[in-house]
């Protein structure tokens, strides 16, 4: 920071209140004038203010260097001194109050030096067209006020006619990154994506205001719709580059380079859960009259997946995926096919020893399954199985019963011995013996485990940890014993999401459910600098 230039000196605004007096005052005086003197007023005053902004114009436009003025460090010194002096004086305050004021003392010098570091950004960027790179037309100078983390800043850009292309265009603006319309600076419009993407926009103004960040110029849930459009547009072409098979060989094969790694198995985990939307909104009567029910509930499909060396355990036995991918969307279920193959890709589909799909019953997910892994291992959620058993346990002899618990205890046994075809033969030998209404209920169990039989093989799996268990287990085992065979990480990944996306008295649009959901996925597949390089000189964003 230099202090001995000096820098252009700013002329305050008068406030509101003192702008209303002096335009009051100038009305009363107008009115004494004659209409030739009023004319001659006004033209003087309009002329005056012309001069005044052609000169802030002038000073902005030429300025090359961005530095603070020896006054204005002086002032900035001397308000910190009496903030601190007046923290010396009460002994209740603590370091709190001293992060609090030094925060706030340092923001109008860190705010001064921004606006003129961005100006100086604003003009050395040559007056080209964006798109043709051709020198503009009919060049000019318009100010603009942007939020930015430090409060607002005014900044001058040249801007001109493209006639090839037919637009005005403002290159400065997108050589600092602004939106067209929008007020916010990158960094509020990272702040506006990732608060909203966490949690309610009401509550999002209040955190940021709590963090020194004053946003409520920037519509903060409109700048984070904004974003989430714009993370789709950077989803589309991740997704898009699927688009040709030599893209997907090429992408294949590039996850494999740098060291080589051990075999590994890639999990892949898919599950749904449903959101409330507010579609057909105010015609719930009309739809009704005509004997339909407004569908609100969509499902949002998701998947997640990681390799099986990926997953560890805290120091408190907790278990933690280092890395892992997610894919989250609610526009369909082609969506989540492509959307989960390219992050497969990324995370080394092309080099895993093994894929492992797990997942519940659901017959789209083992659709989904077959035509985009078809080379995969499907394994159905060992707990998923357990449920059926206990359902037909508790419908026979009552919940939570001793014979309930008698009569399902073998097949439990059964399943995880893989014996699915001993549990088929016992619900089959059962049924003859049940009323009709429970024997429709059981034959729907053994289709199901009809259904899944190929996928149900817990055995090896859960011998493998036993022996570990038992301080006998073989390398194989080891490695084996390691082996989900439950949904949980895709179950837990769908709650988290759900306690931003299904809160009580929740409804979204498609569009902005959709949008903020990307921003979300995007933030926990560790691709946020894609979107705000800004944010690459982070820690570790995942
Ligand atoms: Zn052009």
């Amino acid at each position: 920071m230099t202090t001995t230039t000096p820098a252009p000196v700013r002329t305050p605004r008068p406030s509101r209140q003192v702008g209303r007096a002096q335009a009051r005052k100038a009305r009363k005086a107008a009115a004494r004038l004659t209409p030739q003197a009023l004319a001659r007023e006004l033209t003087e005053h309009i002329l005056d203010a012309a001069a005044a902004k052609a000169a802030a114009a002038a000073q902005a436009t030429t300025l090359a260097k961005a530095q603070l003025a020896e006054a204005e460090v002086q002032a900035w010194l001397k308000d910190m001194d009496a903030r601190l002096e007046l923290i010396f004086a009460h002994p209740e305050q603590n370091l709190g109050e001293i992060e609090e004021q030094l925060a706030v003392s340092v923001k109008e010098p860190l705010r001064l030096l921004a606006q003129r570091a961005a100006q100086v950004k604003a003009n050395a960027a040559p007056c080209q067209c964006p798109d043709c790179h051709g020198e503009l037309r009919q060049q000019r100078d318009l100010s603009r006020t942007i939020c930015s983390r430090f409060g607002p800043l005014t900044l001058w850009r040249r801007y001109g006619w493209c006639p090839r292309c037919g637009e005005w265009h403002f290159p400065a603006d997108y050589a600092l990154g602004l939106g067209r319309k929008a007020p916010a600076s990158p960094y509020l419009q990272e702040i506006s994506a990732l608060l909203v993407s966490k949690m309610p926009a009401e509550q999002a103004v209040l955190v940021a205001e709590r963090l020194g960040l004053d946003m409520s110029r920037c519509g903060l849930h409109q700048e984070a719709h904004r974003q989430g459009l714009k993370a789709q547009e950077w989803r589309s072409g991740f997704v898009g580059q699927l688009d040709t098979w030599e893209q997907i060989q090429q992408l294949a094969s590039a996850a494999a380079e740098g060291p080589p790694t051990q075999p590994f198995v890639l999990v892949i985990e898919i599950d749904a859960w449903d959101i409330r939307e507010r579609d057909d909104w105010g015609k719930t009567e009309e739809l009704r009259q005509q004997g339909k029910k407004p569908e609100r509930w969509h499902w949002v499909y998701m998947a997640t997946v990681f390799r099986l060396d990926h997953r560890g355990q805290t120091a408190g036995q907790r278990a933690v995926i280092t890395q892992r991918g997610y894919a989250a969307t609610r526009l369909g279920l082609e969506a989540l096919s492509a959307q989960l193959y390219r992050e497969a890709l990324a995370r080394g589909l092309g080099q895993a020893q093994l894929v492992l799909v797990i997942a519940d019953g659901a017959i789209w997910i083992w659709n989904l399954a077959q035509d985009r892994f078809p080379q995969a291992r499907q394994r159905l959620d060992l707990f998923h199985a357990e449920e059926h058993l206990w359902a037909v346990a508790h419908d026979l002899y009552g919940h939570g019963t001793p014979e309930a618990q008698a009569w399902v205890t073998p097949l439990l046994q059964q399943v995880r011995d893989d014996q699915t075809v001993a549990v088929i033969s016992s619900l089959t030998e059962l049924k003859p013996r049940l009323l009709e209404a429970q024997q429709k209920k059981v034959q729907t169990q053994i289709e199901y485990f009809q259904d899944n039989a190929p996928r149900m093989k817990y055995k090896e799996v859960l011998q493998a940890r036993e022996a570990c268990k038992q301080g006998k287990a073989t390398e194989e085992q080891k490695q084996l014993a390691n082996h989900p065979v439950g949904s949980g990480a895709i179950e837990s990944a769908c709650r988290q999401y759900q306690c931003r996306f299904k809160r009580t008295g929740q409804f979204w649009t498609t569009v902005g459910d959709e949008a903020l959901m990307c921003v979300e996925t995007l933030w926990r597949n560790g691709r946020w600098a894609q979107l705000y390089p800004h944010a690459r000189s982070s820690a570790a964003l995942n």
